[in-house]
């Protein structure tokens, strides 16, 4: 079968291999992948940055995909061959605190499926049962191959940013998170403004607009605080840049909120007593779990995500090329078919 591995830490150190195809273990479904996302975490891990030098190379990627069941495993029923699924990205102990409330993506025992085992950037990938989930409501498989990215926004927006009619909210990042968190803010009812850097000018704040949402150019010289009419009700971190967090405070209400759904590439210098005295509340919030991946199908079968504008499908076989869009972002989310 083919498979897209990451080879090693240098950046961009991608091929496409030819494994055997894996036989499923007791508890295991082998999974068909019909349809494979590129997360900006892939493209980070790809780029070597130091906030993904946990992930061991060689490394099949993988987490954001739809599939059919093909094989199951030892003990494993119930299932009918070429049903459609998606799965869960973060393996669990299903022990734990968090696990028992159903944080299963905050467990201390987290492993995350192409990053700590082989992922689903190939024709086939074996998955614990437990953690497959039928692909509702008739949606598509590159409709469901969004579910997993639109299960972190949807747990962002609606859990832990408490988004309600009339907020106002920025959303800080162009991105395909950013674009997801800004579809889900504004189907709650908020007004979304959309940041980005001058080089998202022409592309990613390009689909923004063309989505309808207000965009904001921030730079150093021009901040968002100076920009903005009103402080805002909610802010959402989605860009990964050290300085865009650095500054959401100002463009905050006092009592606000402030969202964190990105990871960073580097420390921060963030004057938090300023965030202390104005009593803003914090919240980071990473990855999802099952309910959010329940509510995302909701959102994709409500036609609140227009899949078809985020979406550039290409050929698992040409994955650098897909690679390459991504870390260009000329494209809003490359989702990978396998032939
Ligand atoms: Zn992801
Ligand atoms: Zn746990």
């Amino acid at each position: 079968m083919n498979a897209v591995c990451l080879q090693s830490k240098q950046a961009k150190d991608l091929a496409v291999i030819t494994p055997e195809i894996p036989e499923p273990g007791p508890g295991e479904i082998r999974l068909k992948v019909e349809a494979v996302g590129i997360c900006g975490s892939d493209v980070s891990a790809a780029l070597g940055k130091p906030n993904f030098d946990w992930v061991e190379r060689p490394r099949i990627l993988g987490h954001e995909f739809s599939a059919t069941i093909d094989a199951c495993g030892p003990g494993v029923s119930g299932w009918e061959k070429g049903q459609a699924v998606c799965a869960l990205a973060i393996h669990s102990c299903h022990e734990c605190d968090n696990c028992r409330a159903g944080n299963t993506q905050i467990c201390e025992d987290r492993k995350i499926i192409g990053f700590h085992m082989s992922g689903a950037m190939a024709d086939y990938v074996c998955v614990p049962e437990r953690y497959v989930m039928p692909l509702r409501y008739g949606l598509s498989f590159i409709e469901g191959a969004l579910v997993e990215p639109l299960a972190v926004a949807s747990r962002c927006v609606l859990k832990m940013c408490d988004i309600q009619p009339g907020h106002s909210v920025i959303v800080s990042g162009c991105g395909i998170i950013g674009l997801l968190c800004a579809l889900l803010a504004r189907a709650s009812g908020g007004n979304v403004i959309i940041t980005g850097a001058e080089w998202d000018e022409d592309v990613r704040l390009k689909k923004a607009r063309d989505l309808g949402f207000r965009t904001m150019v921030v730079s150093d010289d021009n901040p968002l605080a100076d920009q903005i009419e009103e402080k805002v009700d909610r802010f959402i971190e989605a860009s990964g840049a050290p300085p865009a967090l650095a500054a959401s405070s100002d463009s905050v209400k006092w009592g606000g909120l402030i969202g964190i759904i990105a990871t960073y590439g580097a420390n921060i210098d963030w004057a938090i007593t300023e965030v202390v005295r104005r009593e803003q509340k914090v919240h980071p919030c990473m990855a999802a779990a099952w309910d959010d991946f329940e509510a995302a199908m909701r959102h994709l079968r409500d036609g609140v995500i227009p899949v078809d504008e985020l979406v550039e499908t290409f050929p698992l076989t040409e994955a650098i090329e897909a690679f390459r869009a991504s870390f260009e972002k000329t494209t809003p989310k490359a989702i990978m078919i396998p032939q």
